[in-house]
């Protein structure tokens, strides 16, 4: 909840952005005033102004005391200037309170004709916002082989999966999917499911079933309506989080809000869209529903309403319209546009009902680093990973020379992923980056860390290594996968 000065006015920190930005934080701004909603807006700064102040992160010291006292966030778009730091300060934002549910809900607008029309579309994609690929642990293994970690905790999902569920019920919708890759990446993507699955059990009045996200994005496109809500990781979340904004009419209507369980964030998914800024012709919709996202956040129900039905009927009308509906040289101005809704205030929606929600419950995960505790853990062997342009057979040959003398036998060699050594006939076209993996010989046995150090002295004795990953088992369970083709 946000914190309150003594009038009770609620305080939000309010980021005007770059580009478009200010241009739509302020026309949401005046429709919430004139709804009357009692807040108090800090004004802060972030994004490209601050880099060119020379703040690498492109947020603030006191844009940052501003998140920590008030907890609530109505943003603009920010840029990352070319040749400004290397982080986006959206993304440090999002890191920065451990935002960890990125919630995008879409939903058929009258008067907004898209190809859908008719079909009823309202639908929310909650997506994991810090976990996935999206950490940026990046590496060159070669100066020809890239890596990006994917790394997906249990915590991490159960956070944002909770979440999920809590939505479902605090908006009163019946059916949730979980999308995943879980059948080629069984560990990472298959965390999710796992977790979705248990959590599912808790939530008996709600509809869970898994999807593959390849499907899902078919389904979306083939038929929308079936969808009530989509939980997924980062990276699947992203791509189609756009693609359902795009189903309703584009990104000038897609609201989202970054929520964690200290700070949330709300803002439109579009950027800051720099060819329109100062030009007064962009569509304020997007921002205006996260602005109301947030109203519902602080506990601002009946304004929320207010505000959701004022919009409402300036679209059932249709008598403004803005460029990216009706063309440039036709639409309504923003502020213009901005003006009738704020006219509508107090007028209810014919055709188009607003949703009755309830308080989000938020998730409460253990703290504890490690939510998940194995009875028993067994390091069985490693994968080495090495740089070489000899073919698999003259390397496989030469490490098993060298692993002779050690309680490793080299149990197979794969290039990105597929096994090469021994051959099983494969046409790999093979790059200089292979996986050597190493089993202990007795079954019973564990590797320890100077066993394995030994190892890795004898393989970069011949090869240069680059790269080490231990081989472990869960109560019993193999933690890694095998490659293809491997026995
Ligand atoms: P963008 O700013 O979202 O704009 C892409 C296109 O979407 C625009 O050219 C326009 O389409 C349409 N559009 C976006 N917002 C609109 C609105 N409110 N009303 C009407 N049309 C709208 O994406 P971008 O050009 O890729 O990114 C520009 C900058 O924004 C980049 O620096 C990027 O890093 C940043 N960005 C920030 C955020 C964020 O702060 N959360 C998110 C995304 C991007 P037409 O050209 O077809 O008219």
């Amino acid at each position: 909840m946000a914190s309150t000065t003594r009038s009770e006015k609620k305080v939000v920190t309010l980021i005007p952005g770059d580009g478009i930005g200010p241009e739509v934080i302020n026309a949401a701004r005046r429709v919430i005033e004139a709804a009357g909603v009692p807040i108090e807006w800090e004004e802060c700064e972030a994004g490209a102004t601050v880099f060119r102040k020379g703040i690498e992160s492109g947020v603030p010291r006191e844009t940052i005391e501003s998140i920590r006292r008030t907890r609530v966030v109505l943003k603009g778009p920010l840029e990352t200037p070319v040749g400004f730091g290397e982080k986006s300060a959206n993304v440090t934002l999002r890191k920065l309170f451990e935002t960890f549910a990125n919630v995008r809900p879409v939903r058929e607008l009258p008067g907004i004709p898209t190809p859908y029309s008719g079909r009823g579309i309202d639908l929310v994609v909650v997506r994991e916002n810090v976990e996935d690929l999206y950490a940026g642990i990046e590496h060159l293994q070669t100066p020809g082989v890239a890596q990006c970690l994917k790394l997906i905790s249990r915590k991490g999902s159960e956070k944002v999966i909770r979440l999920a569920f809590e939505l479902c019920r605090a908006e009163g919708r019946r059916r949730i999917h979980c999308a995943t890759k879980s059948n080629i990446m069984k560990l990472t993507e298959g965390m999710m499911k796992r977790t979705f699955e248990e959590i599912a059990r808790e939530y008996p009045d709600i509809e869970a079933q898994h999807i593959i996200i390849d499907n899902c994005a078919h389904q979306l496109v083939k038929r929308p309506e079936q969808f009530e809500v989509i939980v997924t990781t980062n990276m699947n979340g992203d791509i189609i989080s756009d693609l359902t904004s795009a189903l309703i009419g584009g990104l000038g209507f897609a609201p989202s809000a970054n929520i964690g369980n200290d700070v949330a964030i709300f803002e439109a998914v579009h950027g800051s869209a720099p060819k329109y800024a100062g030009k007064n012709v962009i569509n304020p919709t997007a921002v205006l529903g996260s602005a109301i996202m947030m109203l519902r956040h602080i506990g601002e129900f009946e304004a929320a309403a207010t505000v959701e039905h004022a919009l409402l009927v300036t679209l059932e009308e249709g008598k403004v319209r803005t460029g990216d509906v009706v063309g440039y040289e036709n639409g309504t101005s923003t502020t213009a546009y901005t003006d009738a809704i704020i006219a509508n205030l107090g007028r209810k929606a014919q055709r188009w009902h607003v949703r009755e929600y309830k308080p989000l419950k938020l998730p409460q995960v253990p703290t504890d680093f490690d939510l998940v505790k194995p009875a028993k853990r067994r390091v069985v062997g490693a994968d080495i990973f090495i740089e070489s342009a000899d073919d698999p057979e003259t390397i496989g040959k030469r490490l098993e020379e060298l692993c002779a003398p050690t309680p490793l036998k080299l149990k197979m060699i794969s290039n990105r992923g597929t096994k090469v050594y021994e051959p099983t006939g494969a046409m790999t076209d093979c790059v200089d980056h292979f996986r050597c993996r190493f089993i202990l010989r007795s079954n019973d046995a564990e590797l320890s860390d100077e066993q394995l150090v030994d190892l890795i002295r004898r393989v970069g004795s011949t090869f240069r290594w680059m790269h080490v990953e231990k081989l472990q088992e869960f109560d019993g369970q193999m933690g890694f996968t095998k490659a293809q083709g491997e026995d």
